[in-house]
């Protein structure tokens, strides 16, 4: 049986979107595997006017497609408990705090507390704030812990001021700031892909690495975003984050144990030295896209809720370099974009070709090997493959690029645990290593609103893509400036 965590969950927007789709059914996950079990208990609160019996309905419906045994569901759902509650109004916190008390004492919590604010981020700073002042932090010895959900601010100015507000109340090690791409298995992976591996790290470099690509590309459009997305746009919302966390996973140096203070200080210090890019340098390493209409796809303008005039961007490539001894002269091309060709994430990192191909006949006078390729499958795919040269067996010698691979099958992909359960499991358990740090998020800032601030300024040629691509011609041109082309091209 694992560790049974003990903690109270006080769960802000209990009856949102999030917590309905993702949020209950990963505690049932926990629940169902034992990391959960007698002793813990959830107060859902937000200004829904419902009792203890409504909501755990509501809990009930969220995650009975995860199981058949109705027992255990009505088990679980036992644990849930309601509090009618609006985080501006001062007056509601004590009915949350004494609340909290009691469910302390009857299910021996040991005074842990996680408050999980699962609502709009312009909530975070007030909610923190009054979890402190209205004296709802557990003072008997327990933890603390404080999870909040993205974005996290809109640029460098206004993250650091939500970051401010939640530092008044909560230190740093008790801040969970979730970025479900962390609690991505094959995210995870990368870690032991690398440092598991002699022969990946020792070549883990500018000698070695001709290029690093990452790809997260998604079939949809907006949908019924469109309100968030317009203000956002994809630089903002897959690139500061996800994108940033998934570079300084692959650029990062070893860290010295596999522990979360660890880890976050080689992602610091690779995101410290990414370059921060002048004017210039922004409008050539970054393109941005905007969906057009194709057949019965509508254009991004004619979606619901999109302004005919917007400018906002659905798709980002850019070329990010490291000034470090590592990295130098090795780029990391990203690309994510909304309504492309299919939805996937995935990392290609191509290796340099031989110096010498003793293989190529001068008379053909080009070379003949192909770059090993590394690619690690994020999603929906899980697994890697490897692009080797080998000697084909057919008359003569010849060789051919063939593919060493180990993909995840499908039952065992089924059972991976999603990105809730694994991040709820390490809010539980303390550890920060699935989550960005306050450092990190500042300096994926401070280079995203380099690109921002140009873009702002310069008026975009929209829409340049059409769906169902890999985006703009201009990603394809990024690369090909460098004589490089992306790994993953269309029809593959
Ligand atoms: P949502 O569906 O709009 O839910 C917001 C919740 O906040 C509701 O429970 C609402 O309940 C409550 N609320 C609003 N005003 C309140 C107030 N003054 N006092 C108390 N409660 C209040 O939002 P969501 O989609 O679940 O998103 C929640 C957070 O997760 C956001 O930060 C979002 O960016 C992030 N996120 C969501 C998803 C997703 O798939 N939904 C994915 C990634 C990240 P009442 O109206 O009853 O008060």
């Amino acid at each position: 049986m694992p560790t049974e965590r003990r903690s109270l969950i006080m769960l802000f927007g209990a009856n949102g979107d999030l917590a309905v789709r993702k949020l209950y059914p990963a505690m049932f996950k926990l629940y169902e595997k034992g990391n959960i079990r007698d002793h813990f208990a959830v107060i859902g609160s937000s200004r829904y006017k419902v009792d203890d019996a409504k909501y755990r309905e509501l809990v009930i419906k969220s995650v009975s497609k995860e199981s058949s045994n109705k027992k255990k569901i009505t088990d679980f759902a036992s644990h849930f408990y309601f509090v009618t509650h609006d985080v501006t109004d001062l007056a509601h916190y004590s009915a949350l705090k004494d609340k909290a008390d009691e469910l302390d004492k009857k299910y021996q919590l040991g005074g842990n507390r996680v408050f999980y604010i699962s609502m709009a981020p312009n909530f975070f700073g007030t909610v923190a704030k009054n979890i402190k002042n209205q004296g709802l932090l557990s003072t008997s010895g327990g933890f603390n812990r404080l999870v909040i959900e993205k974005p996290f601010g809109r640029d460098f100015e206004s993250a650091k001021e939500l970051n401010d507000e939640l530092s008044n109340a909560f230190e740093e090690n008790q801040i969970f700031r979730i970025d479900h791409y962390l609690g991505k298995e094959m995210i995870q992976n990368i870690e032991a892909i690398r440092f598991g591996n002699t022969i990946f790290e020792a070549l883990w470099n500018n000698r070695y690495i001709d290029n690093v690509q990452v790809t997260l590309a998604e079939k949809l459009g907006v949908e019924e975003r469109a309100g968030y997305y317009d203000n956002s746009g994809a630089l903002r919302d897959m690139v500061q984050n996800h994108i940033m966390q998934i570079v300084s996973l692959l650029a990062m140096e070893q860290p010295v144990a596999f522990k979360d203070t660890d880890i976050r200080a080689e992602k610091v210090k690779a995101l410290r030295s990414l370059r921060v890019y002048n004017v210039a340098e922004a409008s050539t390493n970054f393109v941005r896209g905007q969906y057009g209409a194709v057949g019965e796809n509508r254009a991004y303008r004619d979606e619901d809720g999109v302004p005919k005039d917007s400018n906002t961007e659905t798709f980002v490539a850019g070329k990010l370099l490291f000034d470090n001894y590592r990295w130098s002269g090795t780029p990391f091309y990203i690309r994510t974009g909304k309504k492309l060709a299919d939805k996937f994430t995935r990392v290609d990192v191509v290796f340099k070709k031989p110096l010498v191909d003793i293989f190529s006949f001068p008379q053909s006078g080009k070379a003949l090997l192909n770059a090993n390729v590394l690619t690690i499958f994020i999603e929906p795919t899980q697994g890697f493959s490897l692009l080797v040269n080998a000697k084909n067996s057919e008359q003569g010698f010849h060789t051919e690029p063939v593919n060493l691979e180990f993909l995840e099958d499908s039952k065992r992909t089924r059972e991976t645990p999603q990105p809730y359960e694994r991040l709820i499991h390490d809010v539980l358990k303390g550890d920060g290593t699935n989550f960005a740090s306050w450092p990190e998020v500042a300096s994926a800032w401070k280079f995203v609103d380099q690109i921002r601030r140009v873009w702002d300024i310069q008026q975009p040629m929209f829409p340049n893509y059409i769906p169902g691509s890999m985006g703009p011609v201009s990603a394809d041109e990024l690369l090909a400036r460098d004589h490089r082309e992306w790994i993953y091209k269309l029809n593959q």
